[in-house]
C-alpha cells in the first residue's frame, strides 16, 4: 500500500500487501510451502546470519503469515509481530521468549482457564514461578516484583468478570522497575490498543475476534518496540548477551538496523525454530479475511452486546448482569479509559435459580450455539458451573467469578432483535420450569 495512514480500518484491509507481484492477484496468496530457494550460497548464509530477512522455512517465517504480522503490527502501533499456532502459543512464548528456570513473572488473577493453567501448573514444572496478584490493586504487581520478575501479564478484559485492567497503571510500575507488561488482548481488538496505554507486548488468540467465523486456530505475539532492553540489561541477559544457540548473537545488537524488535526477533529465531508453533499459511489467509471485517465486527458486537445486557438487566430471572457498562466507580472508570471503541461482545449473567436454571436456559437457545468459544459471528452461549469450570470447587468457582447461574454470551453480529427473542423465550422457559415446581 503507497497510501499513509494509521487509521485501523485501513490499515486492517491494505498494509502489507499491494497486489501479487507474478500473478497480480488482489488477494493476499496461501503460499502453501514448507521451504523457499535460495539465490545463491551468499544469499542463503546471509538470511541465516540475519545479515538479511527473506524466507527460509515456513516454521520459521512465511510470506502468508507475514502480511497477516504487517498488518496486526500497524494497526496496533507496534514495531513487529509474529504468528503461532495458537492463542495458547502465543502466551507461553510470550513468556518463555524471557523468563528462564529461577525467574518469576506476577499475573493478574483473572485469567483464561488454559492460560491460568499454563502459569500455575506447567510453567512451574519449567522452574518459573508465577505470582498471581487481584488486579483491582495496580500496586500489587510491584509487591510481588523482585529483581528475577521477567514479566507483569494480564488480560484486556478478562472472562467471566469482564472488568478492564488498569493498564497505564501497572505499565507505568512496570516502567519505574524495568519490567515489560504483557497484555493479552484477545477480547478487545480494534476497541483497545494496549500500546497506546502503555503496555509493551500484546499477545492474542486470533481464534476469536481476528478471525471471526470460528473456522482455525491461531495466535500472535505484537512487540510494541518500547520496552528498553538494552537500559535493564542486567534483568535481560538473554537478550543482551551472547546466545549460544545462535552462534552467540546479542539480540539487541543482531538487530540494531532492522528497528526495536529484539524481543520478536529473538521469538522467532530460537522459540519458532526449537519449540515449533508456527501458524499454517492456510490459516493467516482464514485470518486476513477476518481482519479485513475486523473493526466493522467489533462495532456490532459491541452495539448488540450493549442491547442484551440492558434487556438483560430488566427481567426478572436475572438477579444479575455482568458488562462494562453495567458497572460503577473504579470498574466503569478503567472500563471507560481503556475500551474506548466500546465494551465489547461478551455480556454475563446470574440466574437467581442457580446451576438447574443455567442449563434449562442453555438447553433451550434455539438460535445462539453452545459451545466452548467467543468471537464469533455467531452468538454462543455457556454455563461455565457445568462445563469448563466443573471441575473447580464452588469456592475456587466464586473467585474466579462464577456463581452456580452465571451464564456467558459471547453475542454475535446477527440482527439484535432474534438476539434477544431467542434469550427471552430461553429465559421463559427458565420461569415456567420455576412455577411448575
Ligand atoms: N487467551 C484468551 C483470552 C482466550 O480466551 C483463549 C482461548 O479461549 C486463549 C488465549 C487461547 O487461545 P487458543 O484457543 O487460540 O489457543
Amino acid at each position: 500500500m503507497n497510501y499513509e495512514t494509521t487509521n485501523p480500518q485501513t490499515l486492517a484491509v491494505h498494509h502489507g500487501f499491494g497486489s501479487d507481484p507474478t500473478t497480480g492477484a488482489v488477494t493476499v496468496p496461501i503460499y502453501q510451502s514448507a521451504a523457499f530457494t535460495f539465490d545463491n550460497t551468499e544469499h542463503a548464509a546471509d538470511l541465516f546470519a540475519l545479515k538479511q530477512l527473506g524466507n527460509i522455512y515456513t516454521r520459521i517465517h512465511n510470506p502468508t503469515c507475514d502480511v497477516l504480522e504487517q498488518r496486526i503490527a500497524a494497526m496496533e502501533g507496534g514495531a513487529a509481530a509474529m504468528t503461532t499456532a495458537s492463542g495458547q502459543s502465543a502466551v507461553a512464548f510470550s513468556v518463555l521468549n524471557i523468563a528462564q528456570a529461577g525467574d518469576n513473572i506476577v499475573s493478574s488473577t483473572d485469567l483464561y482457564g488454559g492460560s491460568w493453567n499454563l502459569f500455575s501448573n506447567t510453567l512451574p514444572t519449567m522452574g518459573i514461578e508465577v505470582r498471581f496478584v487481584d488486579p483491582a490493586d495496580p500496586e500489587a504487581f510491584r509487591k510481588a516484583a523482585d529483581d528475577r520478575t521477567k514479566a507483569f501479564f494480564a488480560e484486556t478484559l478478562p472472562n467471566p468478570k469482564l472488568e478492564a485492567f488498569p493498564i497505564a497503571e501497572v505499565a507505568a510500575i512496570g516502567d519505574e522497575l524495568g519490567v515489560p507488561l504483557i497484555v493479552d488482548n484477545t477480547a478487545a481488538p480494534v476497541i483497545c490498543r494496549p500500546f497506546d496505554h502503555g503496555a509493551h507486548i500484546i499477545v492474542y488468540s486470533a481464534t476469536k475476534y481476528i478471525g471471526g467465523h470460528g473456522t482455525s486456530i491461531g495466535g500472535l505475539i505484537v512487540d510494541g518496540g518500547t520496552f528498553d532492553w538494552e537500559r535493564h540489561a542486567e534483568r535481560f541477559p538473554v537478550l543482551n548477551q551472547p546466545d549460544p544457540s545462535y552462534h552467540g548473537a546479542v539480540w539487541t545488537e543482531a538487530t540494531k538496523e532492522m528497528g526495536p524488535v529484539a524481543y520478536i526477533v529473538k521469538a522467532r529465531c530460537t522459540l519458532q525454530r526449537d519449540l515449533g508453533a508456527p501458524m499454517s499459511p492456510f490459516n493467516a489467509f482464514q485470518f486476513l479475511q477476518g481482519l479485513e471485517t475486523l473493526p466493522i465486527r467489533m462495532r456490532e458486537h459491541c452495539r448488540n452486546a450493549q442491547v442484551v445486557a440492558d434487556f438483560l438487566a430488566g427481567r426478572k430471572e436475572v438477579t444479575r448482569v455482568i458488562h462494562p457498562g453495567h458497572t460503577e466507580g473504579e470498574v466503569r472508570r478503567r472500563a471507560r479509559s481503556y475500551l474506548t471503541g466500546g465494551f465489547g461482545g461478551l455480556v454475563g449473567f446470574e440466574l437467581a435459580e442457580g446451576v438447574e436454571a443455567g442449563r434449562q436456559f442453555i438447553d433451550n437457545l434455539s438460535l445462539a450455539y453452545h459451545c466452548a468459544n467467543i468471537g464469533d459471528a455467531r452468538t454462543l452461549a455457556i454455563h461455565p458451573a457445568s462445563t469448563t469450570h466443573s471441575q473447580l470447587t464452588p469456592d475456587e468457582q466464586a473467585a474466579t467469578g462464577v456463581t452456580p447461574g452465571y451464564v456467558r454470551l459471547a453475542v454475535g453480529i446477527e440482527d439484535v432483535v432474534d438476539i434477544i427473542g431467542d434469550i427471552s423465550q430461553a429465559l421463559d422457559t427458565v420461569s415456567s420450569v420455576k412455577k411448575a415446581a
